[in-house]
Formats: structure tokens, C-alpha cells, sequence
């Protein structure tokens, strides 16, 4: 096929687009899950859940959302909160700077719109980490806006039904299907339209093989036509593999105790608490290293385990190595001994999370104890 059948040409695209849009609503009625997030038109509690998630499964968001809706119930406790308290309450979710961002946005529509979220698609765009999906999100569930929300989901479902054949991430494609989805917005129901087209893609027209037999707009979808399910849409060039980084990550223990990094705010997982690493460079000695890097006087013992930690853009291999201090004086401001109590509390990402068991169990922590 040389050309798109999606394509102004095609005398049939809107009737088939305002077709679906009536399946899918009616579908939608009948089928979508009972989410939380889906019982309130509350524009912060919807900004919220599409903020954790991004990136993130609905089932690991349920977990997370309901705490931290208890703990900010609305922009006012958010935006009053220290980034502490809010970064602690978001752990294990990962991605801190979506908290981050959503906390600085809280603050700014506390301050500038007396806590009421702007109804305006330019306002809602300008405040920290809410791009054009999430704002059309908003837009259209809390506000009933006639505002595409177009995310991979809903990228993958219209190509499919209209046979796009853009590369998946081109913005040919993106223009496509937001001029797509912008014509088929049921008047007064962009509310329930916009969740139908989530759970579409959520559920049914799945990436790989979609559900066709139970899909309700089978019979009008191009790609099932053609049998082209399962290739579009198109998919880009492979990049190449993400970088892999190695790191000491240097653990000293003493008495229950733990000596943990604040991470500085230019690394990544800045302004979170972390274990004391450094890269590992060919000729490189840790010992050395730890002097260069914290000003530490340390004896360096066995590695304890190895972990890797894999983020978006690359991953971490990091090798965990029992340290004592051979210094009595004091050390950086940056490390701070803690006791492992104190832990749960502390804003601590995935990646270091994972290796604290090995340090807090006996016979690590009794290892470290007698070393230091
Ligand atoms: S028929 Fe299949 S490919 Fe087409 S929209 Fe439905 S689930 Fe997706």
C-alpha cells in the first residue's frame, strides 16, 4: 500500500472516525475499570495519577496513590510540604523528578492561581513537568475540554484503525492521529472519550497481537482488515544498547549504622539519599579514589555483592565493596551516619534500595561493625 489510508483522500476517514467514537464510548460504559482516580473530577487528583503514570503500570501506581493522595490531599498540602516529606512519600516509584516537578507545580498554582488549577491548555503546559499528553488529560477528564491527551496508546490504536503508516515517534504520526482524535471528540463527552481511548490501548489493542475478537470497533479498523495488526505502527530504527556504567559503591557499617550520601543536584537521582559510589575507570584504585572523591582515609575490603540498576537512557552495575574509615576527624557534609531504623523515612531511590537487605542484614552489619 503506497499511501495512508488515513489520508484526506479517503472520503470514508471521518465517518469511520465518528463511528468508532460512538463504539468505543459505549464500549467504554460498559467495561472500564473502577480506578481511583477515575471517581473524582478533582483536576489535581487526575494531574496526580497521570503523573505516576508515566512510565509506570497501573498496578504498581495503585499501590502508591492512595497514600500519597491521604498524605496531599489537595495542592495546598503539596505545596506546603518539604521536598523531603514529598520525594519519601514517592519511593519506589522511581522517576523522582516527576515528583519533584508535580511538587514545584503545586507551589506555583498556590501561589499564582490562589490553588486553582488553570483551565487554560498555555498555563497548564507552562508549569513544571506537564506536557501536551498530560495536559490534554486534564483538560479533557477534569474539565470536559475538547483537548486530544495522545500518548503511545493512543498513537498505537489510531494507527491501527486508520492504517497509518508513519514511523512510530515521527511527528507525521503525532500530527496524524492528534488531528484524528481532535475530530472525533463526542461533543459534551471528551471526559469519557478520552479515558475510552486510554483503556482501548490499555487493554485491547495491546502492542504485539491485539485483542481484535472482543475489540468494538473491529469491523472498522483498516489494519484488521489488512492483517497488519501486528506491524503497526511502523517501528523506528534499533538505537543502540543503552550505556552501561560500573561503580564501587562503598558500604561502611558500624554499630547499626550507615554512612549515606545526599546526592548532589546535578547527578542523576540528585537531592536523594544514596551510598557513596565512584565510577570505575580502568588504573583506577578505590582507595585513591575515596581520598579524591570524599576526602576519606578508607580500607577497602571484600565486594559483597554485585547489582545492577537499569535506568531509561542506561544502567548502573554496581559492586558493592565492605569499607571501614581508617579517620577519626570529620568528613564531608554530604555523608551523614544513620541508623538503619532511620531508613524507611529517608527519600532513597530503587537503586540503592535494592542493596540495603545485604548491608541490614546480621551478619553484614556485624561484619561492618567489627571493621570499623
Ligand atoms: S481491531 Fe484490533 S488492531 Fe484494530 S483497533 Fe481493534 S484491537 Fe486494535
Amino acid at each position: 500500500m503506497s499511501r495512508d489510508a488515513g489520508e484526506k483522500e479517503n472520503p470514508g476517514t471521518q465517518e469511520r472516525l465518528k463511528e468508532a467514537a460512538q463504539s468505543l464510548l459505549t464500549w467504554y460504559r460498559e467495561h472500564h475499570r473502577d480506578l481511583p482516580w477515575r471517581c473524582s473530577k478533582d483536576p489535581y487528583k487526575i494531574w496526580i495519577s497521570e503523573i505516576m503514570l508515566q512510565q509506570t503500570r497501573v498496578d504498581t501506581v495503585l499501590e502508591y496513590y492512595p497514600r500519597f493522595i491521604t498524605l496531599f490531599p489537595d495542592i495546598h498540602t503539596l505545596a506546603r510540604a518539604s521536598e523531603e516529606q514529598v520525594l519519601t512519600s514517592w519511593k519506589g516509584l522511581g522517576y523522582y523528578n516527576r515528583a519533584r516537578n508535580a511538587h514545584q507545580a503545586a507551589r506555583i498554582i498556590a501561589d499564582r492561581y490562589g490553588g486553582a488549577f488553570p483551565e487554560d491548555l498555555q498555563a497548564i503546559q507552562a508549569l513544571p513537568g506537564i506536557g501536551a499528553y498530560t495536559a490534554g488529560a486534564i483538560l479533557s477528564i477534569a474539565f470536559g475540554k475538547a483537548v486530544p491527551a495522545i500518548d503511545g496508546n493512543v498513537l498505537r490504536f489510531i494507527a491501527r484503525l486508520l492504517l497509518l503508516q508513519d514511523a512510530r515517534g515521527s511527528s507525521a504520526l503525532h500530527r496524524k492521529v492528534d488531528q484524528a482524535v481532535g475530530g472525533m471528540i463526542p461533543d459534551h463527552q471528551a471526559a469519557d472519550f478520552t479515558q475510552a481511548l486510554m483503556e482501548m490501548g490499555a487493554l485491547v489493542c495491546i502492542p504485539g497481537h491485539p485483542r481484535c475478537e472482543t475489540c468494538p470497533v473491529n469491523t472498522l479498523c483498516l489494519a484488521c482488515a489488512h492483517q497488519m495488526q501486528s506491524e503497526l505502527p511502523v517501528k523506528k530504527e534499533r538505537k543502540k544498547a543503552n550505556p552501561q556504567m560500573r561503580y564501587w559503591v562503598m558500604a561502611f557499617v558500624k554499630e547499626n549504622q550507615i554512612l549515606m550520601e545526599y546526592r548532589e543536584e546535578e547527578t542523576l537521582l540528585g537531592h536523594l539519599w544514596g551510598l557513596p559510589m565512584i565510577l570505575i575507570r580502568e588504573g583506577l584504585d578505590l582507595v585513591q579514589e575515596a581520598k579524591a572523591h570524599f576526602g576519606l582515609d578508607i580500607e577497602a575490603g571484600p565486594v559483597l555483592g554485585t547489582f545492577i540498576h537499569q535506568f531509561t537512557h542506561r544502567s548502573w552495575r554496581m559492586e558493592v565493596v565492605s569499607c571501614s574509615l581508617r579517620q577519626s576527624g570529620p568528613i564531608s557534609s554530604s555523608l551523614q551516619w544513620r541508623h538503619f531504623d532511620e531508613l524507611p523515612q529517608m527519600a532513597i531511590p530503587t537503586a540503592f534500595q535494592k542493596i540495603m537487605p545485604l548491608l541490614t542484614a546480621g551478619d553484614a552489619a556485624d561484619q561492618g561493625s567489627r571493621r570499623s
